[in-house]
């Protein structure tokens, strides 16, 4: 029989610490899992990565793994006796991989309560939601009818799966059966979760036909969100709770919503601050002006002074967007854009005739320019 080594199986040394063995189970556990890769043999590595990890995270069984390890592959299971609560290896079913599976990756990934004991509480699954908002709703925030599709419980059976209660007669409802298999350890007997009735240790006269026995049903239901001020695209919101049922009595799922912002014809935003582009005359640039411009809270008026060039960005502080965080506003940048006119009539092309005769060569530049010429 090959040997074993839980280390070489997780790539750790045997010095790892919780965290490196941790982080090499997740690693391999993402690149075999089954729902995932779908390579001949993928299913035995994953058992594999599985016992080992359930060895070397518990630090009672790795030091008797560390102790015995070597020894029990060469004479059997005499080396193991002392082994108690070390069942279950060959038995995927009773090794409560989801479990481990959901905490460090997450119960989103979909595991499930499928391949676990069903009388477990369980998590209900979470769910992703793709909102489309305008900029407005946005940066004022909103409240958003979402239509999903959600594990809900049962109504015909009321979450139970099926009718006429009775105790499993394989396991005489203790949920867990007795067997003994052979293993790389030898002959060992294990306990795993009872194939009749997944460990609830009852079973229906009945099975429920609206739930298949499964006590939850799919239904598509509508919920209202309060979306906060400031989201953006890219930002994520997580509704707790709201999600699918949970499994006996385990807390419901969450709902992730994830914005897709549409731009404004107006702004241009930048995290919190917004800018607003403001076109004004040659004539408005050189003499200077007041201008009403708008803004996220209503109209205001500010100065332009004379001489001001294209490009200037005039703030406006806690003129921006309110962060959801912090409910703190970024500011307002006003870019000013000098326009040339591109049509002028006769009256105007006399004037500016009259003007081009006269030095508007002022600024700096044109002086350093002339240095050259
Ligand atoms: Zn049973
Ligand atoms: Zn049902």
């Amino acid at each position: 029989m090959a040997k074993k080594d839980y280390y070489e199986v997780l790539g750790v040394d045997k010095n790892a610490s919780q965290d490196e063995i941790k982080s090499a189970f997740r690693k391999l556990a993402k690149k075999y899992h089954p729902d995932i890769n779908k390579e001949e043999g993928a299913e035995a590595k994953f058992k594999e990565i599985g016992e080992a990890y359930a060895v070397l995270s518990d630090e009672n069984k790795r030091k008797q793994y560390d102790q015995f390890g070597s020894a029990a592959f060469e004479n059997g299971a005499g080396g193991f006796s002392g082994f108690d609560g070390f069942q279950g290896f060959s038995g995927f079913d009773d090794f409560d991989f989801g479990s481990i599976f959901d905490d460090i990756m997450g119960s989103s990934f979909g595991f499930g309560g499928r391949r676990t004991a069903k009388n477990r509480p369980q998590k209900g699954s979470d769910s992703l939601v793709k909102v489309n908002l305008t900029f407005d709703e946005a940066v004022f925030g909103c409240s958003k009818d979402l239509k999903l599709d959600l594990d809900e419980e049962c109504d015909k059976c009321g979450g139970k799966g099926g009718f006429d209660e009775k105790t499993c007669s394989t396991c005489n409802g203790r949920g867990r059966v007795v067997s003994q298999s052979q293993t790389i350890f030898g002959v060992i007997q294990q306990e795993s979760v009872c194939p009749n009735c997944h460990g609830l240790g009852k079973t229906f006269e009945k099975t429920c036909n609206e739930c298949k026995g499964n006590g939850h049903v799919v239904k598509n239901k509508t919920i209202t969100v309060e979306i906060p001020a400031g989201v953006d695209s890219g930002s994520e919101l997580r509704i707790s709770g709201k999600g699918s049922k949970g499994y006996n009595g385990g807390p419901n799922g969450d709902i992730y919503i994830q914005f897709k912002v549409r731009d404004s014809e107006l702004y241009q935003r930048d995290e919190y601050d917004v800018y607003l582009n403001l076109p004004i005359t040659i004539t408005d640039a050189v003499l200077g002006c007041k201008k009403e411009i708008p803004t996220l809270y209503g109209n205001l008026v500010i100065q332009i002074d004379a001489g001001t060039q294209s490009n200037t960005k005039l703030r406006i502080k806690g003129k921006g967007i309110e962060s959801p965080k912090t409910k703190k506003k970024g500011d307002m940048y006003v870019v000013v854009n000098v326009m040339i006119p591109e049509k002028i009539d006769k009256t105007q092309k006399e004037l500016f005739k009259d003007l081009s005769n006269t030095n508007l060569e002022t600024n700096v530049e044109f002086k350093n320019l002339k240095k050259y010429i």
